[in-house]
C-alpha cells in the first residue's frame, strides 16, 4: 500500500511554528493529489495542546509529549520520529528547513538510513513521488529533483508554500513509539541568549530592511526606527551582515533567511539575485534607493528614489502622526 506522508512540526512558545503549519498544509495538499494519507507529528512537552492547533491546517496530527530536558530538541525529535517511522512505515517525511529542522532532516537521515532532498523551495507530486524544485547557481537556475527511492526526506525551505487552515480540521492522538532508540546523550551546558535572538524575521508580517546603502551600524537607526513604528522587523544584506553592521540573525537571501512578510521595505538594497531569492514571494515589497536603475526597480512594487535618510524619518513622523502619536 502507498505510505503515509508525514509533516514534521516544530513548536515554539507552545504553539507550532508557521513553518510546521505550512508543512501541515504541503502534506495534506499533496495527500489529496496522490491519494495517500498525510499526517503531522509533533513532538515536545507541549506537543499534545499544539497538535490541536496544527490540526486546523488539515491533516491528522499525532502528538509525541517528550521533555527534551538538558537534550537538544533536535535529537529528541529525530530519535522520537525514527522510532514512529519504524512502527508505521510511512513514505515521506517533510522536515522544515529551520535551524533545528535541518539537525531533526540529518539525524533521521541516518537513524533511518533514508536519502534526502534538500532545500525545496516548492514541492510537486509526480510519478507517485514528491518533486523539489531547487534554486541553485545563486538563483540564476532551478532544479527539478526526486529521490531514487520511494521513501525519503523532503527538508523544505520556509515561506515556500502558504499555510491554509482546512475546510475540515484533522484529528489529534497522543500516541507513544514502541521502541525509541535514544541517540548518544549530548548535554546542553549552558544556554545563552543571542542579543537578536528575539528577532522572528521568518514570521513577521512585515520587514524593513538595510542594505550597504544604511552606511554603518549607526545608520540601522533609521530603519530600527520605521521597524518599530510598522511592527515589523529588522532584516539585512548579506554585504552589512558580513560588514559586522548587523547580526546574522537578520540576514534574508540565499544563504539566509527566506521569508514572506505581508510588507518588505527594502532600504539602500541594490536587490542582487542571492538577496532577491529570500524575499522576492513578500505581498508588497517597496525599494527605497537614490539609483532609479537599482536592480530592485526590476521586482519591487514601489520604488521611491532619493536618500534612505531623508525618506526613512518621514515616513516614521508620518505613521506615527496617522495614528495620532
Ligand atoms: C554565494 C553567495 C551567496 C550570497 N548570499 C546572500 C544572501 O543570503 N543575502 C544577501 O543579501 N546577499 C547575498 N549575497 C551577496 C549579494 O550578491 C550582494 O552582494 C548583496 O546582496 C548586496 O547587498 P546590498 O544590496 O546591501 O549592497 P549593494 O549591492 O552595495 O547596494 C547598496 C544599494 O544602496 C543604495 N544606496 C546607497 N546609499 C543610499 C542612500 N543614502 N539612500 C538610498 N539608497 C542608497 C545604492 O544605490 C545601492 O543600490 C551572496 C553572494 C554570493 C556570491
Amino acid at each position: 500500500m502507498a505510505g503515509e506522508i508525514w509533516a514534521i512540526g516544530e513548536i515554539a512558545d507552545g504553539q507550532p511554528t508557521r513553518l510546521a503549519r505550512e508543512l501541515a498544509t504541503l502534506a495534506a495538499g499533496l495527500a489529496a493529489e496522490s491519494g495517500r494519507t498525510a499526517r503531522a507529528v509533533l513532538v515536545g512537552p507541549d506537543a499534545s495542546t499544539a497538535a490541536e492547533s496544527l490540526a486546523a491546517n488539515g491533516p491528522d496530527v499525532l502528538a509525541v509529549d517528550a521533555d527534551p530536558g538538558d537534550r537538544p530538541v533536535a535529537a529528541v525529535i529525530a530519535e522520537q520520529v525514527a522510532a514512529l517511522a519504524r512502527d508505521r512505515q510511512p513514505s515521506f517525511l517533510f522536515v522544515g528547513a529551520s535551524n533545528d529542522g535541518r539537525d531533526v532532516a540529518g539525524m533521521l537521515q541516518a537513524l533511518l538510513d533514508w536519502g534526502a532532498l534538500v532545500n525545496a523551495a516548492g514541492v510537486r507530486w509526480q510519478d507517485e513521488a514528491p518533486q523539489a524544485e531547487m534554486s541553485v547557481f545563486g538563483g540564476r537556475l532551478v532544479t527539478l529533483s526526486h529521490l531514487a527511492a520511494d521513501h525519503g526526506i523532503v527538508i523544505v525551505r520556509p515561506s515556500s508554500v502558504t499555510a491554509e487552515e482546512a475546510a475540515r480540521p484533522g484529528k489529534v492522538a497522543a500516541i507513544a513509539p514502541a521502541a525509541v532508540d535514544p541517540l548518544p546523550a549530548v548535554r546542553i551546558v549552558e544556554r545563552i541568549a543571542e542579543a537578536s535572538a528575539a528577532v522572528s524575521i521568518e514570521e513577521a508580517p512585515v520587514i524593513v530592511a538595510g542594505g550597504r546603502g544604511v552606511g554603518g551600524p549607526e545608520g540601522f537607526a533609521v530603519v530600527q526606527e520605521l521597524a518599530e513604528v510598522l511592527g515589523g522587523v529588522v532584516g539585512a544584506t548579506r554585504a552589512v551582515v558580513d560588514a559586522g553592521w548587523i547580526g546574522y540573525a537578520h540576514q534574508i537571501g540565499q544563504t539566509g533567511k527566506t521569508v514572506k512578510p505581508a510588507l518588505y521595505v527594502a532600504a539602500g538594497i541594490s536587490g542582487a539575485i542571492q538577496h532577491k531569492v529570500g524575499m522576492q514571494t513578500s505581498g508588497t515589497i517597496i525599494a527605497i534607493n537614490r539609483d532609479p536603475d537599482a536592480p530592485i526597480g526590476e521586482f519591487a512594487d514601489l520604488m521611491v528614489i532619493g536618500d534612505l535618510f531623508e525618506i526613512l524619518p518621514r515616513v516614521s513622523a508620518g505613521v506615527r502622526a496617522r495614528r495620532g502619536g
